[in-house]
Parts: C-alpha cells; sequence; structure tokens
C-alpha cells in the first residue's frame, strides 16, 4: 500500500520507523522544510510545499497514494485544511495523527488566548522578562510589544529582522527535561512564559518548571481541525489503521 506521511513531528518520525521496516506498506514522509538540519529519517522523505490542495491532489493521484496520514504540528492549519480538501477531491483515505492538547493542572497559572496577538496582548502594557517559546515564524506580535524584554528559544535561530528589539536567542531542540528548564526560567530571570498549546511529552517540562516556580503561563489555543477527518491520538494507533485499511483494500490490480 503506497503511504504518504504529512510530517514534521515526534508522531510522524515513531510512525516512520514503524513502517521502515514494514513489506505491506510503501512509505514515504513529506517536511514542510522549516527546519535547517531535519532529524535522519528511515523512509525516503520529500520536502517543502506540494502548491496548495491542487498541488497535493496532483501528488496523491501521480504517486498512487492510498493512504494520507497527516501527522503535522497540532498548529499547522493550513496544511491539514489542504489534506482534508485533496483527499476528498482525489478519494483518498485520510487519517489524521493528533496528540493530546496540554490541561492545566492543580498550581497551574495559565491565560488561555486564542491566538498570538492575543498573547502579546495578555503580556500587558508593563514591561516583563518573557520567554517566547513559539517557534520562529510566529515573532511578528512580540516585536510589535518592544516594552518587554523577550528570551526567544527554537530550534533554528530566527531571522534577525523578526526578532523583538534586543531579544535574546538560544537555540535547543527537545525533548527538555525538567531541571533544566527550572535553571533556564531561573537563570534568564523570566517572569512569564509564552507558549502555544501543542501537547506531547517533549516540550511539556516548560509547564512543570513553570509551575514550580509560580510563574505564569500565556497558553496559545490551537486552531479548530478540519471537520470530518478521522483521528488518533498516537502512531501505534495511526500503525494500526493503516494495518486495517491494508487488509481491507482491494489487491492485485
Ligand atoms: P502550515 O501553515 O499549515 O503550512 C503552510 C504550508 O507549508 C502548507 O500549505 C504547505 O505548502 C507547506 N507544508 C506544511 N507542512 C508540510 C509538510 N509536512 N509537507 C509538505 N509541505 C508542507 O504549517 P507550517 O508553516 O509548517 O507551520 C504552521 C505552524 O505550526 C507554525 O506556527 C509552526 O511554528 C508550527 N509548527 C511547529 C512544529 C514543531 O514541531 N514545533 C512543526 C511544524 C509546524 P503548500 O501549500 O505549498 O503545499
Amino acid at each position: 500500500m503506497n503511504v504518504l506521511i504529512l510530517g514534521g513531528t515526534t508522531e510522524s518520525s515513531a510512525l516512520a520507523r514503524a513502517l521502515a521496516g514494514d513489506g505491506r506498506f510503501r512509505a514515504t514522509l513529506s517536511l514542510a522544510g522549516r527546519t535547517r538540519r531535519p532529524l535522519p529519517q528511515p523512509l525516503p522523505c520529500r520536502v517543502g510545499g506540494f502548491g496548495g490542495v491542487e498541488g497535493l491532489a496532483s501528488y496523491l493521484a501521480e504517486h498512487r497514494v492510498e493512504a494520507l496520514i497527516d501527522a503535522t504540528h497540532p498548529f499547522a492549519a493550513q496544511m491539514s485544511r489542504h489534506a482534508a480538501q485533496a483527499a476528498r477531491q482525489t478519494g483518498t483515505r485520510l487519517l489524521a495523527v493528533v496528540r493530546p492538547a496540554w490541561c492545566p493542572q492543580p498550581g497551574d497559572r495559565w491565560t488561555a488566548v486564542p491566538s498570538m496577538v492575543a498573547a502579546a496582548e495578555a503580556l500587558g502594557r508593563v514591561g516583563r522578562r518573557v520567554l517566547l517559546t513559539v517557534g520562529q515564524q510566529d515573532l511578528a506580535p512580540f516585536a510589535a510589544a518592544p516594552w518587554h524584554s523577550y528570551v526567544v528559544r527554537s530550534v533554528d535561530p530566527p531571522s534577525p529582522h523578526t526578532l523583538p528589539p534586543g531579544a535574546e536567542v538560544i537555540t535547543a531542540r527537545g525533548p527538555f527535561a525538567e531541571p533544566d528548564e527550572r535553571r533556564l526560567l531561573a537563570e534568564r530571570r523570566v517572569e512569564v512564559l509564552v507558549t502555544k498549546n501543542s501537547g506531547g511529552e517533549a516540550t511539556r517540562p516548560k509547564l512543570d518548571a513553570a509551575r514550580a516556580l509560580g510563574l505564569p503561563v500565556v497558553m496559545v489555543a490551537r486552531p479548530d481541525p478540519p471537520p470530518g477527518v478521522e483521528r488518533v491520538a498516537t502512531a501505534a494507533q495511526a500503525l494500526a489503521w493503516l494495518v486495517h485499511q491494508h487488509g481491507a483494500a482491494p489487491r492485485g490490480g
């Protein structure tokens, strides 16, 4: 069965490892190309956009993709929307792998906001020391609030023109450990953390560290997923779905 995985997440890498040695599937992993040095993958990879819904639909048809797995980041809303539309147009089976969102625990001081602009507004008019872990594509609203002092952490260094003035940059790739996160928050004198509700274990320790230190968190809520798409939470569940589809698919043509 020909499978295309839209990836860039822990879940897509886990599914790629599971499919790599499985003779039932011929899988390709697609990456947006957002990170300069993506982790090595055990499957053939293609990198870069498809050219919108039409481009993805053409790719699915040309490569005779029989199952499309949308294992993109929960904030990659455009790609997920395109996947739903292209799958519908071409009659390709589609499954989304979406890790559960983080939920506040006792002791958490979260302010939930619907967007990155709202997150910048929630920081207020009085200058604060802010740790931004929102990804390098989403810094513009904070550059527009330059009275805060920012520490920006991302996998690759953001382009200088997107950074808030005077921002300190830390480049690091998870997973992170709670004691290190606590040390970072204390050493950098962070007063408030801003993060997307990405979910998952790799970057959750910053929330544990903020709770331990009594620090507030501005939590950006996820965009709505496209309606009507079947969803699972883990790579193992996605593999089970694929095995089921493989068993059900007409073969031999
Ligand atoms: P997006 O806004 O949904 O996608 C923008 C375009 O990028 C898509 O329309 C598509 O281009 C291309 N694209 C996205 N994912 C692709 C994939 N797997 N393979 C091929 N092309 C892909 O998604 P995004 O720009 O990647 O990111 C959106 C948000 O998610 C950002 O806030 C980003 O920081 C966050 N994100 C976080 C992580 C993480 O691991 N922390 C990873 C990814 C994204 P075409 O229309 O040309 O096909």
